[in-house]
């Protein structure tokens, strides 16, 4: 069939294929990603051709405008790379940003295992099969004080492998005042009907009382549940149900009580003056069954869900068919393991371990650090000035306490807020020191922009329209990658 007339002067792949421009994108591009965007382009163009008639349009016009369009079609096309970024919200555990970085020892038992072969699931003693979980459960135990543990791939897998083992076709009891949605989709009524318990609401948003759960047990009641709220807090009037009175009540009845504490950690950051998260150990003492916690959060470890609790609750997930579709991959093991054994000595995990270091560092180590940055962009400028022939301010001051700077760019420090994150004590701000950064020429929100698609990337936030990066959970490693990004990010550039 003939191409209607309008059509006739839209080129063709191939005649497109032949042109120096599409060549040398294809020696930098993958071919489908070219093809895909360039196919894209000229079904748009096709369209437009058709609405008006061909337009007029010779063939070398179109070819020409597809040309100029293409590099960024490609590059739209494209995946977005997973880089490394700098994290200078202040916000030690955060999901959008990857959670915990890992500690170095994690680092290299992941190198190690991965680029080789491992005895994963090998006993090299008895040369026979083994289960990849013997490489964290003893810690596991003497860390957490549980007569069982086990470990999937995430909390909400946890909690899905629970629901689903102990509960399937029975009653789950909630408050409604934790019916939680915990971000990226993780919501308890939803996870409780994707395993098959029955959820049976009790008490209101702000009140719950131990009678609500009492009134609603039943002979299909299989767990009473707790959820840890997370990321928010309901104040005022409210009351609600320590685990400890729920576990007397289970016991009571015999009904198991679960408790989903999300960021449960290891280390005792009460002790440490930081209050809101009790550890694995101490939630397991209020009387739960069997309790829950993310491997990524405070433990300060990889992506993993470990579960922990009385021996007749925990034997059984491991033997369920789902705890195979939720198993854990060799690398989390790897990583879990050699944070864990950081934690056999609790001066040393504070130290090694970077989630740890971020939330017990003190104010003044976050001030030094700003200070330490503030010095650096301006030692960085006055050899740009050096450089370019132009004869540095002599008025320039190096140390940058006050508002100053060559180029326009002025950098301060001042104090502020940090904050746990990963939904553990949301309302616990740490006091940090951040450097603010406005510029003569340039609004905060384009100086964000661009510091945020700059190389290497970097995550500050806005607050009361001033740019803030704050100095907590930003490492010392990555002073020298912040500065010359905010140079970059003064000129104009993004790139420095
Ligand atoms: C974070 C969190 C989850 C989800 O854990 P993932 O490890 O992200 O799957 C579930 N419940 C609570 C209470 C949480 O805080």
């Amino acid at each position: 069939m003939a191409a209607p007339d309008s059509l006739r002067q839209i080129p063709s792949v191939a005649s497109l294929l032949a042109r120096d421009e599409v060549r040398s994108l294809l020696a930098r591009h993958p071919r489908a990603v070219v093809l895909g965007a360039m196919r894209k382009l000229l079904d748009a163009y096709r369209s437009e051709a058709l609405r008006t008639k061909g337009g007029g349009r010779p063939r070398e016009e179109w070819a020409s405008r597809l040309i100029a369009a293409l590099p960024g079609a490609v590059a739209a096309g494209e995946e977005i790379p997973l880089r490394r970024v700098i994290n200078a919200t202040g916000v030690v555990v955060h999901t959008n940003l990857g959670r915990a970085p890992l500690p170095e020892e994690a680092i290299r038992a992941v190198s190690d295992t991965a680029s080789g072969y491992s005895n994963l699931e090998f006993d090299l003693f008895e040369g026979t099969r083994s289960r990849r979980l013997v490489h964290v459960e003893e810690m596991l135990l003497s860390l957490t004080g549980a007569e069982s543990v086990h470990v999937v791939n995430n909390n909400a897998a946890a909690v899905f492998l629970c629901l689903a083992a102990l509960a399937r076709e029975r009653e789950v009891i909630v408050s409604r005042g934790e019916l939680v949605e915990i971000g990226g989709s993780f919501r308890i009524p939803e996870i409780m009907a994707a395993s098959g318990a029955i959820l049976v609401e009790v008490g209101t948003t702000n009140r719950t009382r131990l009678a609500d759960y009492e009134r609603a047990l039943g002979p299909a009641t299989a767990l009473l549940l707790k959820v840890h709220p997370s990321n928010f807090r309901i104040t005022g009037f409210t009351e609600e149900v320590p685990a400890a009175d729920l576990a007397v009540l289970g016991a009571r009845h015999g009904i198991p009580v679960m408790e989903d504490l999300g960021s449960g950690a290891v280390f005792d950051f009460g002790a440490a003056g930081i209050p809101g998260t009790p550890t694995i150990r101490q939630a397991l003492s209020e009387g739960p069954g069997v309790v829950t916690v993310s491997g990524d959060k405070l433990l300060g470890g990889p992506q993993a869900g470990i579960i922990a609790g009385r021996k007749e609750l925990v034997e059984p997930l491991k033997k369920h068919p789902l705890s195979r579709a939720l198993r854990i991959d060799k690398m989390c093991i790897a990583a879990l393991a050699a944070t864990l054994r950081l934690y056999a000595d609790e001066r040393r995990a504070a130290a090694r371990i970077p989630v740890l270091g971020m939330i017990l560092e003190g104010e003044g180590m976050a001030r030094a650090r700003a200070r330490k940055l503030i010095a650096r962009v301006r030692r960085q400028e006055a050899r740009i000035v050096r450089r370019d022939g132009v004869s540095p301010d002599p008025a320039q001051p190096l140390r940058g306490e006050t508002p100053s700077g060559s180029g326009g760019l002025a950098l301060r420090v001042e104090p502020s807020f940090s904050f746990p994150g990963g939904g553990a004590m949301p309302e616990v701000g740490i006091p940090t020191a951040c450097v603010a950064v406005s510029h003569e020429r340039v609004r905060v929100e384009e100086l964000e922009a661009r510091l945020r698609k700059g190389d290497p990337p970097v995550v500050g936030r806005i607050a009361k329209g001033r740019l803030l990066l704050d100095m907590r959970t930003v490492r010392d490693g990555e002073l020298a990658g912040l500065a010359a990004a905010l140079i970059a990010a003064a000129q104009g550039t993004g790139e420095p």
